[in-house]
């Protein structure tokens, strides 16, 4: 089988100065694409900010490596300057990575609204905004191609990260519904929940842990989802060390606790509590569609008095 190739394809990486963006970013040029760096340049908390060197360093080092590449140093909430700033480089947007992301790790009762909003506006609000400015040349073109970042913070939680772990899952439905509204146009949208050393995990693992867990463990799943010869979409996929795997929904068969004509009550729930939660031969929903379908079932049953 012959090489992922990305020539003539325009990607935009978020966050691209360092980290696992900067490994997408190499990878995607040293593949061919043309592709647009972007990073505002702040502290791993999102203060500060206008520091035009991580951008600048990673665009140096993919020419020097006969790649293609431009700098872009806006904040992902402006995603229209970032999009137009690649369209003015490139022509157009056929890839969207929204990589960038901050944290500011606070016990849920310290979280302030700064604490908030600062990670909302940057992950969630961020990929929002730079989607939303590339989607309409997509739809017109008739193929895309969007990665959204979520956590393993956001699908399990996790202890002083309540703003992270909120807006890393609203990634995952703004990249599920994405993938529905896209797939008319040719446009496949997924969320990675990557596990590497950067500067954001520095803190939270080991020294030689956040050595051993390189980035570039990572880039290649994200690379094979912008991959044209790649059509899944609204896949959920954890990816680190070299492991790769998929995330899905897991649903127990459940139990009815009301019954035609009568009042339902908490005590029925309670009594049913073993069977409601009992992950024996549960199932995987993966659509709005199927959810719904059960309930008209439910209401058959009831009324067939079950
Ligand atoms: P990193 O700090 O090295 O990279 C994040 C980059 O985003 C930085 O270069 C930063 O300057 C940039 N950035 C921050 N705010 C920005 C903004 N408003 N506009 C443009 N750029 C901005 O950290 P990383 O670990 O490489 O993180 C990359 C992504 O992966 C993040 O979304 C992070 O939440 C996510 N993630 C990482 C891990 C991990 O184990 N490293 C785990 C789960 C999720």
């Amino acid at each position: 089988m012959s090489d992922l190739r990305f020539d003539g394809r325009v990607v935009v990486v978020t966050g691209a100065g360092g980290g696992l963006g900067r490994e997408y970013a190499l990878l995607f040029a040293e593949r061919g694409a043309d592709v647009v760096v972007n990073d505002l340049g702040g502290s791993a908390s999102g203060d500060g900010g206008g520091d035009v060197r991580p951008a600048d360093l990673v665009v140096e080092e993919i020419r020097a490596r006969g790649g293609s590449a431009v700098a872009n140093h806006d904040s992902v909430e402006d995603g229209e300057r970032i999009v137009r700033a690649a369209e003015a480089a490139f022509g157009r947007v056929d890839v969207v990575v929204n990589n960038a992301g901050i944290l500011r790790d606070r016990s849920f009762a310290r979280t302030s609204d700064a604490d908030w909003d600062g990670v909302q506006r940057v992950h969630a609000r961020g990929a929002f905004a730079v989607t939303r400015a590339a989607w309409p040349g997509m739809r017109a073109r008739g193929y895309g191609r969007v990665v959204v970042t979520s956590s393993a913070a956001g699908l399990f939680g996790n202890f002083g990260q309540a703003n992270y772990a909120a807006a890393k899952m609203a990634l995952v439905g703004l990249s599920n519904t994405l993938a529905i509204e896209g797939a008319a146009y040719g446009i496949c949208c997924n969320a990675v929940v990557p596990t590497a050393g950067s500067r954001l995990t520095r803190g939270v693992f080991p020294g030689e842990l956040v050595d051993a867990l390189k980035p570039e463990y990572v880039a290649p799943l994200v690379a094979y989802l912008c991959h044209e010869s790649c059509e899944e979409t609204g896949g959920v996929f954890e990816a680190g060390a070299g492991w790769i795997g998929k995330l899905r929904w897991e649903r127990s068969q459940g139990r009815i606790v009301r019954e035609k004509g009568k009042r339902m009550t908490p005590e029925a729930v309670r009594d049913s509590w073993e069977g409601i939660t009992d992950m024996t031969s549960a199932s995987h929903p993966s659509s709005i569609q199927e959810s719904t379908a059960t309930l008209v079932d439910v209401l058959e049953k009831i009324n067939e008095g079950h």
